[in-house]
């Protein structure tokens, strides 16, 4: 076996994955070649100064931007590149991420029916109060990096005492407490950040989808409308969530 073919072994050789018969021809060679040799243990530090570093989550919004491409472009394991760390450490950083073949990031509905829940439950202080849509809206400019219109605030029969912000999941959300029949209902904007809300019983109403859940003896009631979702939570029946929500 001469340098070259070697070469094509050497990652092999390394995950301990060569066959016994290539295995002996490799390490003969490696015996004689210190130019072989020297790249083996170049390669060998690289690989444990790798290991020792962990695995590294790669940000949110990079895994979303995985999850965007095409399926044939999407693999089970996508290396993102190598990106250049200080020379001292004389190693590059490798993020590996894990997704399903080929699969557009999904969110199980019921994950967020329970933590929408949790956080109606939870009843945190408002931190800003009073009943006016246009002045809560703006009381969330510059604190959420999606739009809240004041429009969105509007529910019929409800009567706004205030906000803060929340969060469902990893999502950043803006929570608005009303009173509708003497009944506490909270309401969630987040952007879903092209992630498939699945599960959960889905009605049309107009053009959009609710999705509906249920826990602890909670509706739900969440509006899809583009990449933002409006989730309602009360102890209110499911079909008055939804004549709330209709209006958003
Ligand atoms: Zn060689």
């Amino acid at each position: 076996m001469n340098c070259k073919e070697v070469k094509k072994y050497l990652d092999a050789y390394l995950d301990g994955e060569l066959a016994p018969d290539l295995l002996l021809d490799v390490d003969g060679h490696l015996e004689g070649c210190e130019t072989c040799g020297s790249v083996v243990l170049v390669k060998r530090r690289f690989k444990s100064e790798l290991l020792a570093l962990g695995e590294i989550k790669a940000p949110e919004h990079l895994r979303m931007r995985i999850g965007r491409l095409p399926k044939q472009q999407s693999r089970r394991r996508i290396f993102i590149g190598a990106i250049a760390v200080p020379a001292a450490a004389a190693a590059a950083l490798i993020v590996v991420l894990n997704f399903p073949d080929g699969a557009t990031p999904e969110e199980p509905l019921a994950a967020v029916v329970d933590d929408v829940v949790a956080r109606h439950v939870r009843q945190l202080p408002l931190e800003v109060e009073g009943a006016d849509p246009v002045q809560t809206a703006s009381w969330f400019r510059g604190k959420v990096d999606f739009p809240v219109n004041a429009s969105g605030l509007k529910l019929k029969q409800a009567s706004l005492q205030g906000a803060r912000l929340s969060n469902v999941r990893e999502h950043q959300a803006a929570q608005m407490t009303y009173i509708v029949d003497g009944h506490r209902v909270t309401l969630m904007i987040f952007n879903r950040r092209d992630r498939a809300l699945q599960g959960g019983r889905r009605v049309k109403v107009g053009n959009k989808d609710v999705l509906l859940g249920r826990h602890n003896g909670f509706n739900v009631a969440v509006l899809l409308d583009g990449d933002m979702a409006y989730a309602l939570s009360s102890d209110l029946s499911q079909n008055k969530l939804i004549d709330l929500i209709k209006g958003i």
